[in-house]
């Protein structure tokens, strides 16, 4: 078995930047899932991630050859308050790769061990959030959504306290960077321009080569990153995605979807969802998120202004300004576009807002399923009725859902070049069936930790990664939670 040809950056970066830590060795690591399709894109299927030692790899008892493992600095605003110092306090990078397709990525993992960043945490993660962070991520990834992914997950045999005492677990994850605005916060807040500078430099030759070339790359930079997150949140958002702690050190400068906590897929749709057990003042709302996109990407222009015209700070805040103004109109039209897909339209019209915004109004006032709405809808037909029932018994009063029905299909005819069939494929690649619904992470995280079963987790995994075709027998996965299932709150489990 070949080593894994690590190839590493980051670490060039200097020691401003990072802290030399190794893992912390665990009692009796057993694999709980190895993730052979992602070693395969990641091109390591030939190298020791996939032998029988690997186990010690990913639990932290061995270094594997060329690793220079180290906890990363970063500040951040938690619920809009500022700790001028965060880091890795339970994650550990172990170094970078390059995929077959040119691509670098970052392997760390998480739940490792204390570092310098710990502060009072013992630096352990609990098994139930890494099994919600490997089938989340992974599902996110199967959805179309950028994300890290899960490379593998494996127990330690070791307990840890929580609110009582759980079994320890640890994941390797993947990310095309885990810098995040938080890291460019830490130096910010200590004036101290030359790492900034030099940070800046390290993400856009690694993550935004495309704009090297532009007259000023931080600028550049800026715009780059607020139009991936504004094109990752309308995603979100189109999911019924709630993240469930976008503070400023859990948002990617790669625009992927990182730091899986206390995050859940909406049931029934309601504007207002919060599942977040410390979200106290629904900051993170499902409708909050487009938002609190934009405050954080602001904080991240307050960190690069001093970059955009040296001599005139005035200037470099107006330029700032019109990147951040900019946010609004391309979330707006991703999330435009991706609502069209959704209901099925090709053509863009006035008044299309409208419906769809009607549709979601309708939704919330008759607790329908956000899924399933969507599901059933990219099957009806424009003529025939027939199967207008399956999506009728997911409102609370069935008929409220008519005048829109009637509406939509006036809008479908007035453009429609589509047969019902044609149209039903398209809609169907906008509108997965299954994702990965909390009931049932809660499901596969109780028999684990309850039971030691792993089963639960492996089926629940196994249909995510097909989220957009039905299975056969898999019906159950599709459904909502009945009411004694229902998941109000998720933790996340620090
Ligand atoms: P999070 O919001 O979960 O991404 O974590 C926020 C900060 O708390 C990060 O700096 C983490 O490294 C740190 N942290 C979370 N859990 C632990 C833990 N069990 N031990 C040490 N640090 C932790
Ligand atoms: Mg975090």
């Amino acid at each position: 078995m070949k080593p894994i040809p690590f190839n590493n950056h980051y670490i060039k970066l200097g020691d401003d930047f990072y802290v030399n830590t190794y893992p912390t060795p665990v009692a009796k690591p057993e694999l709980i899932s190895f993730n052979h399709d992602l070693s395969q894109q990641l091109g390591l299927c030939d190298t020791v991630v996939n032998s029988p030692e690997a186990v010690e790899i990913f639990a932290g008892n061995q270094i594997a050859t060329g690793s220079e493992p180290l906890a990363m600095t970063y500040a951040g605003h938690q619920f809009g308050r500022f700790s001028p110092q965060l880091g890795d306090g339970r994650a550990i990078l172990l170094g970078e790769i390059i995929s077959p397709k040119g691509i670098r990525y970052d392997l760390q993992l998480k739940g490792s061990g204390r570092t310098y960043y710990s502060r009072g945490g013992d630096g352990r993660a609990a098994l139930g959030p890494i099994l919600r962070e490997y089938l989340v991520s992974e599902a996110m990834a199967k959805l179309g959504v950028s994300t890290t992914r899960a490379l593998a997950a494996v127990t330690t045999g070791e307990d840890i306290a929580r609110m009582q005492l759980v079994s320890g677990a640890i994941l390797t994850r993947v990310a095309t960077s885990f810098v995040r605005v938080g890291t460019f916060q830490y130096f910010s807040a200590r004036g101290d321009l030359e790492s900034i500078k030099k940070l800046a430099d390290h993400v856009i030759a690694r993550n935004y080569p495309q704009i090297s070339t532009a007259n000023n790359v931080y600028i550049a930079l800026l715009q780059a990153v607020v139009e991936r997150q504004a094109t990752l949140i309308a995603q979100w958002m189109q999911l019924g995605f709630i993240h469930g702690v976008m503070n400023t050190d859990n948002m990617s400068i790669a625009g992927e979807t990182i730091d899986y906590g206390p995050c859940a897929f909406m049931d029934a749709y309601d504007h207002e969802q919060v599942f977040s057990s410390i979200d106290y003042g629904k900051r993170y709302a499902y409708s909050n998120q487009p938002s609190i996109g934009l405050w954080n990407l602001t904080r991240l222009a307050e960190c690069l202004v001093p970059l955009f015209n040296q001599t005139n700070i005035n200037t470099g805040v107006q330029i700032a300004e019109t990147i951040l103004h900019s946010y609004a109109k391309h979330y707006e039209n991703n999330w435009l576009a991706g609502m069209r897909r959704k209901i099925g339209l090709l053509e863009q019209k006035e008044g299309d807002r409208e419906l769809i915004e009607d549709l979601l109004d309708t939704m919330a006032m008759n607790q329908a399923d956000f899924t399933l709405t969507f599901y059933y809808l990219s099957q009806l037909n424009l003529d025939d009725m027939s199967r207008d029932k399956t999506l009728h018994v997911l409102f609370s009063n069935p008929k409220a859902l008519n005048p829109w029905l009637e509406k939509w299909r006036k809008r479908l005819h007035d453009e429609t070049t589509l047969s019902d069939k044609e149209r039903q494929k398209k809609m169907q690649t906008a509108n997965p069936l299954y994702i990965p619904r909390n009931h049932q992470i809660e499901a596969a995280i109780r028999a684990a930790e309850d039971e030691g079963d792993f089963s639960v987790f492996h089926q629940l995994h196994q249909v995510l990664q097909n989220p957009y075709q039905p299975q056969k027998g898999k019906e159950a996965y599709a459904l909502p939670p009945k009411p004694h299932e229902v998941v109000k709150k998720t933790f996340c489990g620090t």
